[in-house]
Parts: structure tokens; sequence; C-alpha cells
């Protein structure tokens, strides 16, 4: 086996080597290489301490030397290097009371998560793989290195971490690790949120975002996104729907672009479905409000997952703006993005779109054209720069006061009220005529 490591990470490797240590690449990136995939980073195992790192590199910054790790900098360029440890006893599921530095890397690779992420290379010794990943690899497997429930008892987020990589990967996980998580789900409430919202976010943002299903099955949803569970097992007696509110989710997430915002959109699209859910006199579910009380209950959820505001915003929009069907006049468009939100734009369109075609075919080329035609009438309405904002009118404060208006609410109230006047008709976009208007509003 030979894997081709960056020129950076070789000449860290030989310097290192050359002072009398051992060195190798390890974990993710020795996976990926194998598979011939692109490694996010290249991480480094190494015999030295980090004081001696520090010694052998001129440019190096303390990254968590209590741990083991220190930055070595080339150029702009930053690698990680960690002398091998061991961890030490796990204290609440969380984390190490205190890490020791070992001169083993076979104990170093034993303390890693999954066979496949404990493998090590270096050009003079080859592959260092003690715990089958190779196998594991061939086999498409997430498996635990040593005892699966012990595992996870150290550590209670490698059960999310299982399978994210599944669904990166496009792996299954091993049958015994999968039976360790159904019995310790429980525990991830042990875990921050902010390590559940990274590896939540790797999953959706996958090849395999499907694999929230297994979150789901294996009860991890129900201790990290409880709401998801009960979209799992809400219904949808309705002839635009086939799925529960949950599968439907999941082919959504499987017609949406791989990008965080648009994936966590449609992930909580329809989070309020089942809170909304009634039986009309047509002896059909009907949802009414979903939209209004979902972008609500999004904001609560991915602020408790630690979320930043954009993301938070952002995806609160799209799920408030998912079930708006204008009646397609240019008019009407521009209403909408000013309702909406011009954050929601063109993003809607991709959130659209997915529901669509995660509903029942019923009426499906009716929905898909009339998107066609919505998306055409915001394209031809950016175009052309319609005005949409009050920084776009042709009039400001400024001149209103010049004119003798005070300023104050009152002042704020006159301006939307030209906007709206100019949200009717483009044309009227013109500072004499709309200080006219202005003026002509006061008399009245
Ligand atoms: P990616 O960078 O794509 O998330 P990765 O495999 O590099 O994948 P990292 O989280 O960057 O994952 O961790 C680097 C390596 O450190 C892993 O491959 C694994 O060997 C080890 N590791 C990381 N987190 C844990 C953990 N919670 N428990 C045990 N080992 C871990
Ligand atoms: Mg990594």
């Amino acid at each position: 086996m030979k894997i081709a490591l960056p020129e950076k990470v070789n000449y860290i490797i030989d310097t290192l080597m050359q002072s009398g240590y051992e060195a190798y690449a390890v974990g993710g990136c020795i996976r990926d290489s194998i598979l011939g995939r692109k490694p996010e980073d290249w991480d480094i195992t190494t015999s030295a301490k980090p004081q001696e790192v520090k010694a052998i590199f001129s440019k190096t910054i303390d990254t968590g030397v209590e741990h083991g790790t220190v930055t070595v900098m080339l150029g702009r360029e930053g690698f990680e290097v960690t002398t091998y440890r061991v961890d030490g006893k796990y204290e609440d599921f969380r984390h190490p009371k205190e890490v020791t530095f070992t001169p083993s890397l076979i104990e170093d690779l034993k303390r890693r998560d999954f066979t496949i992420n404990a493998m090590a290379y270096n050009p003079k010794e080859g592959l260092v793989d003690a715990f089958d990943g190779m196998g594991d690899l061939d086999r498409k497997l997430v498996r635990c290195v040593g005892q699966a429930h012990q595992r996870f008892q150290e550590d209670a987020l490698r059960m999310m971490r299982a399978v994210r990589f599944g669904a990166q990967l496009g792996f299954a996980v091993d049958g015994a690790t999968k039976a360790a998580v159904k019995e310790l789900s429980d525990t991830l409430r042990y875990i921050s949120a902010e390590r559940i919202q990274a590896e939540l976010t790797k999953l959706l943002v996958s090849a395999h975002p499907q694999e929230m299903r297994t979150l789901y099955e294996l009860g991890i949803t129900r201790v990290m996104l409880p709401e998801f569970d009960v979209m799992m097992q809400t219904g949808q007696d309705n002839p635009h729907h086939m799925y529960t509110v949950g599968e439907h989710t999941i082919a959504a997430l499987l017609h949406t672009p791989e990008d965080k915002v648009l994936r966590l959109a449609v992930l909580l699209h329809d989070v309020a479905k089942p809170v909304c859910r009634t039986r009309g006199k047509d002896g059909k579910h009907h949802f009414y409000g979903h939209p209004k009380a979902g972008s609500q209950m999004a904001g609560e959820i991915l602020r408790r997952l630690k979320f930043d505001n954009e993301t938070i915003a952002k995806v609160r929009c799209l799920v408030n703006g998912h079930d708006d069907n204008p009646i397609l006049t240019e008019k009407n468009v521009r209403k909408a993005m000013v309702r909406l939100g011009l954050n929601a734009y063109p993003d809607i369109f991709a959130v659209k779109k997915a529901d669509i075609l995660a509903q029942s075919s019923y009426k499906r080329t009716q929905k898909l054209e009339y998107l066609k035609r919505y998306e055409a009438c915001y394209r031809k309405i950016i175009e052309q720069k319609q005005c949409l904002t009050l920084k776009e009118l042709a009039v400001n404060g400024g001149d209103l006061i010049a004119m003798g208006i005070k300023p104050g609410p009152g002042l704020g109230k006159v301006l939307k009220q030209l906007l709206d006047i100019v949200l009717e008709d483009p044309l009227k976009n013109e500072k004499e005529y709309l200080l006219k208007k202005a003026t002509d509003n006061l008399k009245i």
C-alpha cells in the first residue's frame, strides 16, 4: 500500500524521523486517501513530545499542548502534530480527565473511534493497520475499535459520529456497534450542543442525508432532535402526500443541493406540521399555518443547537416562505419578496423544488411549471433592478425633511407608503412624483 502524501506532510514526517522520533500521517486523511477521496486535513501523530516538536520546527502554534497537539506552520499552511497518547479515565461520557503520552503508536491508534479512522502511514513503514480498518473499508462498515459499548461510554458523541461517517462514505454501521448505540443513545444528553451541531451538519450536507432515518431508528434524534421523531410518526392523509411528514422530509433532503442552509431549511420546513394538523370536512388532513409556526420552531431548535444567528435567520425565512405561492404577476412577486424577506431568495426555489419532488405525483407537473414561472418572474425583477427596499427608493428621509416633514416615526411611515406605491408600479419610482405624493398624503 502506497499513499501519496502532500509534500509538506512528507517534510514534517521526515524532519521528525531525522531527529530520531517516529511520525505518521493518521486518521481521516489515511482513510480518505485509500478511498480516493480528498482529505480535509492531514493530521500527524508522533512519538515526540510537544516541547520536542516545538524545538524542531521554527514556526509553531500551541493548539492544545496539554492534549499533545502543536500546529506546525509551513508558509500559510498549518498541520496538527499530536503526540502519541492514551486517554485517561472518562467522566460523564464526555471527556477524558487527563491524557497521558505513550511511546507506542498502537496505543495511540487504540484510543481512536473507528477502525477506518485508526490507520497510520508513513513512506518508510507503510500502512499500520492494527484493527483491520482495510477490511472494514472493503466491507463498507463503520465499526468501533474495541468494545462498542465501552467506547460509547467513554464519549457518547461517537454514536453520532458513527452514523455521520456512514452518511459521508455510504457505509453501514456494524451490527454490534449499532446495538450499542441503541442501548446508550440516552447518554447523548451529556454532550454539548456545539459538538452535536457539528456532527448533525456534516451528516446533513453529506451525500446520504437519508441517514437521518438511522439517527431516528437508533434513538439519537429522540435526544438531540425529538421534533424529528414526532415528524416520523405523523401521517399525512392528503392527496398531495404519500409519506409521513418525516419520510417526506427525508425524500426532500435527497432532492436538495449539498448546502448547509438549504439542507437545514428542508429538514425543518414541515417541523410544525404535527402541531398544525387538523382533519377537514373533506376528511383530509390539513396543516394550516405550518410555515409560520415552523419558522418559529426552527428558530428555537437551531438556537438550542447553538447555530449562528445568520444561519438561523436564513433558515427561518426559508421555512416561513416554503409554501407561499403568489399568483404570478410581477406586482405579486415583488410583494412576496418583501413579505418573505429578500434573504429567502433565490434559495426559496431550491427548497420549493425539493418539497414538490418529495410529494405525491398529484399535480406535480403543474407545481413544477408554476415554480419555473415564479423563478423567471423573480429573475426579471432582479435583472431590471426594480425597487424593493427603502434604500432603492428615489426619495429618502432627507428629501422629505427638506420638504418640511418632521423627522420621527411619521417620516418612516410616509417612506413606507411611498415604497408601497412603487411596489405596485415600479415606473412610479421618480423623485418628483413621489415627493408630490408625500405632500398630498400629508394634506389628507
Ligand atoms: P473529518 O475531518 O472529515 O471530520 P476525521 O476522521 O478527520 O474526519 P476528525 O474529527 O477530524 O475526523 O478527527 C481526526 C481523527 O481523530 C479521527 O480520524 C479519529 O482517529 C480521531 N478522533 C476524532 N474524534 C474522536 C473521538 N470523539 N473519539 C475517538 N477518536 C476520535
Ligand atoms: Mg479531520
